[in-house]
């Protein structure tokens, strides 16, 4: 049980928490949380600095803050990301939308044939923030998203909804193997599993006790699911079609090379700042 006390001398004994738990912006993610735990606005936050926080109220603070401490990921606490500019619902049944994706997105968009309704399909759709935010950008795409995880899947329908994109996205429980939209998308988008089992281990706390490894583990070669996704669309999808995938940092040669082998063209890799 914590001591009653006010908001801000609460804030000050969270701050210090996750400062000594090694958290980059200790009083900033403070803040947020209280913000979060007690709807408050900032501007809620100033005017009730020195009132008392009501105890259900710092029990659930606390709470949240020693799951902090422990390494839990910000956006899994407050079930909130952003993503291009966009919120999205998370929980761990995704993976937390990456700024590093939002190059996806951007590539998408440039290769999008303009002026007529396309067709985009987000292979392992996780929140469904690939496909929802195109679809945001550009009116007259539809997609589908499909992920094998329904939990997956039902985070990504609560955002299609929340975004108002019911009519123009469908979420589908569903793996690729067993897809069979192939023929119809223009543009295949997706950031499957890409790192090597046997390096999962050695992730950050933050990553590896938290994400879903059904979402990072590529398999021996971390390349499994680029195998498995390119020889399907080679074979099923339309001439002319588009496919972008995020990739780990030294996977563009073997990406590369599978999409050749397949009898892709047009090949190139767009990169990060690095991160
Ligand atoms: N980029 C992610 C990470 O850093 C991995 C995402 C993936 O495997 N698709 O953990």
């Amino acid at each position: 049980m914590h001591e009653v006390r006010t908001y801000k001398e609460q804030l000050g004994i969270a701050s210090t928490r996750l400062k000594s738990a090694g958290i980059d912006r200790p009083a900033r993610e403070a803040r947020h949380l209280m913000q979060h735990v007690c709807s408050f606005s900032a501007t809620d936050l100033i005017n009730r600095e020195t009132d008392l926080m009501p105890k259900v109220e710092t029990e659930a603070f606390f709470d949240l803050i020693e799951r902090r401490s422990l390494g839990e990921p910000y956006e899994y606490l407050t079930g909130e990301a952003w993503f291009y500019g966009l919120q999205f619902a998370c929980s761990p049944d995704t993976l937390i939308p990456r700024p590093d994706s939002e190059i996806a997105v951007d590539e998408a968009l440039a290769r999008l044939p303009l002026g007529r309704v396309s067709r985009v399909a987000d292979l392992g759709t996780g929140t469904g923030c690939l496909l929802i935010a195109l679809l945001k950008q550009e009116p007259r795409l539809t997609g589908v998203g499909i992920d094998l995880s329904s939990a997956a899947i039902d985070v990504a329908q609560r955002n299609v909804d929340a975004h108002g994109l019911g009519d123009r996205a469908d979420m589908r429980p569903i793996g690729w193997r067993d897809w069979d939209g192939w023929g119809e998308a223009d543009l295949i988008i997706s950031n499957p599993p890409y790192i090597r089992s046997e390096v999962i281990d050695t992730l950050d706390n933050s990553v590896r006790a938290f994400e879903p490894h059904s979402a990072l583990d590529g398999g021996t070669s971390g390349l499994d699911a680029y195998r498995e996704i390119i020889a399907l669309a080679a074979k099923g999808m339309k001439a002319g079609a588009w496919i972008v995938f995020e990739i780990g940092f030294d996977q563009a040669d073997q990406v590369r090379f599978l999409l050749e082998t397949a009898g892709f063209s047009s090949i190139s890799v767009a990169t990060d700042t690095g991160q």
